[in-house]
């Protein structure tokens, strides 16, 4: 049946199709009863069978149709994890917590108990915990204190077409446990052949697109397996001409959606959370000025740097007269599939890290919006018609949809690696000989060893230092695990993990608002510090811990909301210094040195660090990268007063349409002089 075309799209231009007729679930069913609804329900024998019989198994089937939430159910339900734990591992954090979640009520469970879940600066599980949802970076960190993982009796390790860095590291680990593990040898003639393995273990792969083949070959004799899908047909439009604003074209999108198209929710697909805040905003002005008689909008925002349990409201059945509207970043794309989702908005970007590669060891990685791959788009139609028939708008044309890359490069070939091979070098592996899917390139390869040689974690001949193992034992960047480190020397321990702390927190610190620009500065002046914007943190955090003594809870969330600082990031802060204590007492430095009111103990510190994010004014007024060719701008919002300071260090550069320092404090020029002598021995 035809609808209204909408103004400025073509199409429908294609149209994916199973056959099938679409089902509405009516009334909401009881959770075991979805549960056995479930497309891969079916094949749950089989899929048992199989991994009882193989040691290594790639899992292929659509979005939704329960991999992630039941696979490790299976398993722990038909003792095949025998007394070990479980492990799933996702790329990203949120969707570790909130399937970790939703596994916990379909067990009728308490979450952390047997069903838990670590991520970095959080986790929930106890010695009971059979299922584990972690991120990859989390068992990643595992493998320095067992290299063996010999806790885990099942490593599933989900969203594999992703190819995130961690993941990659990990797929690389599990070939040779298994091999170790499981007792296989190249026997001449016989080829591999499996001894008797005390502690054995199941790798199991699961991804909704991916290369199955590759795998497959990686693991030499996986089994590949398929489950099938329950995909309805969605029609889908391109729009007619490329969008200049797609953050505007997305909300006028919705609102032809809105008033024109039947009931139904719908899913913006957004690059950022600066977009999604942005366009929410938006969407509640207009929606309430819409004629009474008209549907209700609830908009729903969900992204990467949520609390676990903040965007629970997603998956809670839509109100009577309502249409939720669904703004994500590509987390809704394949690990998080959210119920009752008919129209899919694609603004066709994403937000991807990106190494800016400098050869001599002054690149940095840096938050680039781009297009997104074919693949992608595929997976975003995709999800209007899990429940039934749906509608995907694309806002880009049917030519750029083909001139988009099939599917996206490995992380590891576009990120900087230098965390990654500090953990490594623990482990006494290597970037080089590691037995990698896909090598990165030697350029950022070399950078990242200059990088780690400068930072002293690294000797002469790439060995580990013992500064390097400690560095490592911080859930950190290893500029951060360095100033640390640093601090003890100079006696500040607790100023530096103040501000190493909020610098670690996934919110930001500092409201920021366009309509009160003069209260929110002034607001700010109380804080700033003339060296900038670390010790500014600091200034804050103090401040805050001696509202916390005084003050309420509704106290102390009405002195943030008047300061414009956003209370989570502070809270955040708060669990990451508790952590790093932790860590700093394991290595046996006291985490309560403190230098009082003194500041150059603090800027050393983080210079120690930040000697490689250092830069220095020109003479033209510009500042240049001491180590690396670019010149680099102050962010307009640093604290920092002098703004021709001769030599500055920051947290980050960011890429527009020019380079920018962010977190910028300024270095004394005896700090130079030693980072000099630094300089000439590299
Ligand atoms: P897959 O991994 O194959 O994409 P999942 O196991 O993630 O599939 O999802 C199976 C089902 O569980 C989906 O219908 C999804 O909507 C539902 N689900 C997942 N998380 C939650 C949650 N937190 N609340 C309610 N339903 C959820
Ligand atoms: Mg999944």
């Amino acid at each position: 049946k035809a609808r209204k075309s909408l103004n400025g799209f073509t199409g429908p231009s294609k149209i994916e199709d199973s056959g099938r007729a679409s089902v509405n679930v009516s009334k909401p069913l009881q959770i075991q009863e979805q549960r056995s609804k479930l497309p891969i329900a079916k094949g749950k024998e089989a899929l048992i069978r199989e991994f009882r019989e193989n040691d290594v198994t790639v899992l292929l089937g659509e979005t939704g149709s329960g991999k992630t939430t039941q696979v490790p159910q299976y398993l722990l339900e038909s003792g095949l994890a025998g007394d070990g734990i479980i492990a799933v591992t996702q790329p990203r954090k949120v969707a570790a917590t909130s399937l970790a979640a939703r596994v916990a009520t379909e067990q009728n469970v308490n979450l952390g108990s047997s069903v838990g879940y670590s991520v970095r600066f959080d986790e929930r599980f106890s010695p009971e915990t059979r299922i584990k949802y972690m991120t990859d970076g989390m068992i990643v960190r595992e493998l320095m204190s067992d290299s063996l993982l010999s806790k885990y009796s099942v490593v599933i390790v989900d969203e594999a077409h992703e190819r995130s860095l961690r993941t990659d590291l990990l797929i690389a680990n599990l070939k040779t446990i298994l091999r170790q593990r499981n007792n296989i040898q190249d026997v001449k003639g016989k080829g591999k052949v499996k001894g008797n393995a005390s502690n054995p273990l199941k790798v199991i792969i699961m991804s909704a697109t991916l290369d199955a083949e590759k795998f497959g070959l990686f693991f030499e004799g996986a089994k590949i397996l398929y489950v099938q899908g329950r995909q309805h047909p969605v029609k889908i439009y391109h729009s007619s001409q490329g969008q200049v604003d797609y953050v505007d074209a997305a909300m006028r999108t919705f609102f032809q959606i809105h008033t024109d198209y039947p009931p139904g929710d719908v899913l913006i697909f957004l690059p950022g959370q600066e977009d999604i805040e942005s366009l929410e905003k938006t969407i509640q002005i207009y929606s309430n000025q819409l004629p009474h008689d008209h549907m209700l909008v609830l908009t729903c925002p969900m992204y990467a740097s949520q609390a676990a349990g903040q965007n629970s409201k997603v998956f809670h059945p839509t109100p009577p007269n309502t249409r939720k509207c669904i703004l994500a970043t590509n987390i809704a794309e394949t690990s998080i599939t959210i119920p009752g989702v008919k129209y899919v908005i694609d603004t066709g970007k994403c937000k991807e890290k990106r190494y800016l590669a400098r050869n001599t060891g002054g690149g940095f990685d840096t938050l680039l919006i781009r297009d997104i791959t074919q693949s992608s788009a595929m997976q975003r139609a995709g999800r209007a018609g899990r429940e039934g028939a749906g509608h995907c708008f694309r806002l880009y044309t049917e030519d750029a949809f083909k001139a988009m890359a099939l599917s996206a490069e490995p992380e590891i070939m576009r990120c900087s690696l230098s965390s990654s091979l500090l953990q490594l070098k623990c482990l006494g592996q290597d970037l080089e000989t590691l037995d990698l899917m896909d090598q990165p390139a030697d350029e950022s390869m070399k950078s990242s060893l200059i990088v780690l040689f400068l930072l002293g974690a690294l000797d002469r001949e790439k060995e580990i230092t013992s500064v390097g193992r400690q560095m490592a034992a911080f859930p950190l960047e290893p500029v951060y695990s360095r100033a640390v480190i640093a601090s003890t020397e100079y006696g500040c321990t607790q100023e530096v993990l103040d501000i190493v702390s909020v610098l670690s927190a996934s919110s930001k610190l500092f409201v920021e608002s366009s309509e009160q620009r003069d209260a929110v500065s002034e607001a700010r002046q109380k804080f700033r510090h003339v060296c900038g914007d670390h010790l500014t943190i600091l200034n804050v955090v103090k401040a805050y811990q001696e509202i916390a003594q005084s003050e309420s809870k509704s106290g102390r969330k009405e002195w943030c909301r008047r300061h414009f600082l956003n209370e989570r990031a502070l809270l955040e802060a708060n669990d990451i210094r508790d952590q790093l204590r932790q860590t700093c007492q394991r290595l046996g430095i006291d985490h309560r040195v403190s230098c009082g009111e003194k500041d150059d103990p603090v800027i050393q510190s983080l210079g120690h660090g930040l000697a490689l994010n250092m830069a220095l004014l020109q003479p033209d007024g510009f500042y240049k990268q001491a180590i690396g060719q670019s010149v680099v701008k102050i962010h307009p919002s640093s604290t920092l007063c002098d703004k021709k300071t001769p030599a500055i260090i920051y947290d980050e550069l960011v890429y527009t349409n020019q380079i920018y320092a962010r977190g910028v404090s300024k270095i004394p020029k005896s700090f130079i002089l030693t980072f000099g002598t630094l300089k000439l021995q590299s």
